[in-house]
């Protein structure tokens, strides 16, 4: 199991202890104190404090620029430090990879048996191939060092998997972490792949690299002590994707039924060479977001029936090699708003059937949610009308439906009958840009019902304004739960979804 280290980047020693005292409260295993954060710096008085009062493992690291560091300071006063770090009985010290035969030389014959080093290199603009970090996993071993450190950037999500293969072979502890947003789930499944520790901000803000997750996030998100080497990996692939709620859900939807399975963000920006490189079978499953759901279907192996005549695929799972596409969207945005509507006793215009038959269903969008809400609509017997920012792709979808056309221009004046059903399935009021919605407020005196696909924030602008013109609002919060509920079913061959655990962890994370 992977250490949880928190690097602590405060510039004054009284803050870092204090700052360290948080870490070990929030859960860290090891705190990493960066010297070259702290303000004039006085190796002997500052370290001697650091190191005496320390309440948990701790590793001294002593950043130069040149290594995408802090502090520029002579290289003897900055070996210096770390000696000292050593004499101090320091658990462990990080040297740069450049300056570990140096040090190496300088501590030889004087290490205590306590202090490990880690000898780490770090690159700020691209991963290696697999053979260049293997070679250089190598080179780190031949220094001497105790634990190899490799941090990389990650320019694509792919990338990461060239640190997983290393690190899944590495004889040596190895710390392997890709730097970036789309490097995260090095840090997440670090415990996955064999990682002697990953680090963690202690707060947003804090982060001492780019990609950090804060260690509440790595704890209660990503339920990162669960993680061990039989772990199923699942999770969300979306662009942007970090705000789904998905890892929040079924983290705790897997712990509650005690299942081995951890679930991330994945940010993809090309679906099919992701598909391509995580093809193992540890990669048992996936979720699919804006705006992959339509690609995703050449990207599955098979692709049942509805998922195809809808046209998008937003649950997959990996049976016997093969990928297998469905679409849990449809039925679980629907659903939430059939159960709306019939608590509010209407009917629709079929004695017993849908409350939606009959009625006009108004799409705004055309993506994948679109798709299967227009298509769940028509199965239900409701007439429907598409609007989208382009053109074309509604009418693709009308013309296989049957449905009418709406420009975006027209909407707001669309108004053929009162009483229509509004779902919203763009991104137009989406966090971070929460002040906007689809549609004028004028245009919603019309219609009975309005949803929004969007569940963050959950109170979007246009369920607001359908309030307070009198409509139903449905929150894309019950479509993701009733989505999630099917995909979590599928991806268990049919365990029932702990609904409750779901409903409340999606409700208690804002
Ligand atoms: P998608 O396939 O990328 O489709 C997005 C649609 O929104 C496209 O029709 C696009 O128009 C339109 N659009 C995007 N930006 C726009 C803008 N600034 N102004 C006007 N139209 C815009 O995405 P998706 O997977 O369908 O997801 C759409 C939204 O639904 C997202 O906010 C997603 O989070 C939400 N969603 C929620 C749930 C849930 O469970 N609650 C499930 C699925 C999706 P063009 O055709 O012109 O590009």
């Amino acid at each position: 199991m992977a250490l949880l280290c928190v690097p602590l980047v405060a510039s004054s020693v009284d803050q870092m202890l204090l700052d360290a005292d948080k870490a070990k409260a929030s859960g860290a295993d090891v705190v990493e104190l960066r010297l070259d954060f702290l303000k004039n710096f006085q190796p002997r008085q500052d370290l001697g404090v650091l190191l005496r009062e320390k309440k948990l493992p701790t590793i001294v690291t002593y950043r130069p620029k040149w290594e995408g560091g802090q502090v520029e300071v002579d290289e003897q006063k900055r070996l210096g430090a770390l000696r000292l770090a050593v004499e101090l009985g320091s658990d462990y010290v990080d040297v740069e990879l450049k300056a570990a035969d140096e040090f190496m030389k300088s501590i030889s014959g004087k290490k205590p048996e306590k202090t490990k080093v880690i000898v780490s290199s770090h690159n700020y603009e691209n991963t290696p191939s697999v053979d260049d970090l293997t070679n250089l996993v190598a080179k780190i071993q031949s220094t001497g060092a105790g634990i190899v450190k490799i941090a990389t950037t990650a320019k694509d999500i792919t990338d990461v998997s060239h640190m997983f293969r290393v690190m899944a072979h590495c004889q040596v502890p190895i710390i392997g972490l890709v730097m970036g947003d789309r490097g995260v789930i090095s840090r997440v499944l670090a415990s996955k792949f064999g990682g002697y520790l990953t680090f963690a901000s202690l707060e947003a803000g804090k982060e001492s690299a780019d990609g950090q997750p804060t260690i509440k996030d790595l704890l209660e998100v990503y339920n990162f002590r669960q993680v061990g080497r039989e772990t199923q990996i699942y999770g969300i692939i979306g662009k942007p994707v970090y705000h789904s709620k998905g890892p929040v859900l079924y983290n705790k939807a897997f712990s509650s039924v005690g299942l081995d399975a951890v679930y991330v963000h994945y940010l993809v920006d090309d679906l099919p060479h992701f598909v391509d490189v995580y093809s193992s079978p540890d990669f048992a499953g996936f979720s699919c977001t804006i705006p992959h759901k339509e690609i995703m279907c050449e990207c599955c192996d098979e692709v049942d029936p509805v998922a195809k005549d809808i046209g998008a695929v937003n649950a997959i799972i990996r049976r016997d090699g093969k990928l297998l596409g469905y679409n849990t969207d449809y039925i679980g945005a629907i659903s939430a708003i059939e159960d709306a509507l019939r608590a509010e006793n209407i009917q629709g215009n079929v004695p017993g059937g849908s409350p939606l038959a009959g009625k006009l269903f108004v799409v705004i969008g055309a993506g994948g949610a679109g798709k299967s809400l227009a298509y769940g609509a028509k199965e239900k017997g409701a007439r429907v009308a598409i609007s989208n920012r382009s053109y074309d792709r509604a009418k693709e979808i009308a013309d296989s439906l049957g449905g009418q056309v709406i420009p975006l221009s027209e909407l707001e004046h669309f108004h053929p009958e009162e009483g229509m059903i509004l779902a919203n399935t763009t991104p137009v009021g989406m966090q971070p840009k929460t002040g906007v919605s689809p549609i004028p407020k004028s245009a919603l005196k019309h219609y009975r019902l309005v949803f929004d696909a969007i569940y963050t924030p959950i109170d979007t602008r246009l369920l607001t304004e359908a309030k307070e013109a009198g409509a139903i609002p449905v929150s894309g919060v019950e479509m993701f739960l009733r989505q999630a509920k099917g995909q979590f079913e599928l991806y268990t061959d049919g365990s029932p979804a702990p609904v409750d655990v779901m409903r409340e962890a999606v409700l208690s994370k804002k």
